[in-house]
């Protein structure tokens, strides 16, 4: 189980993109909103996507939610 978060600031395609709390590509605290524990990146984005409409997994910690 991981700690997941979500940029609160949609990328350049509007995705806000979810993270491990271990990512080496975390947005600073200030834009990062914190989604709780976790047993996969499927369900941070599920979670994320209460927040937000367009979530995708970031590339390098959740690689099998990237899609976009
Ligand atoms: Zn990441």
């Amino acid at each position: 189980m991981a700690k997941y978060c979500v940029n609160k600031n949609a990328d350049e395609n509007g995705y806000h993109e979810v993270h491990t709390e271990s990512c080496s590509y975390l947005p600073i605290s200030s834009n990062r909103q914190d989604l709780g524990y976790h047993n996969s990146c499927s369900e941070a984005v599920q979670k994320a996507k209460l927040y937000y409409s367009s979530v995708d997994g970031c590339y390098y910690c959740c690689q099998a939610c990237h899609k976009h």
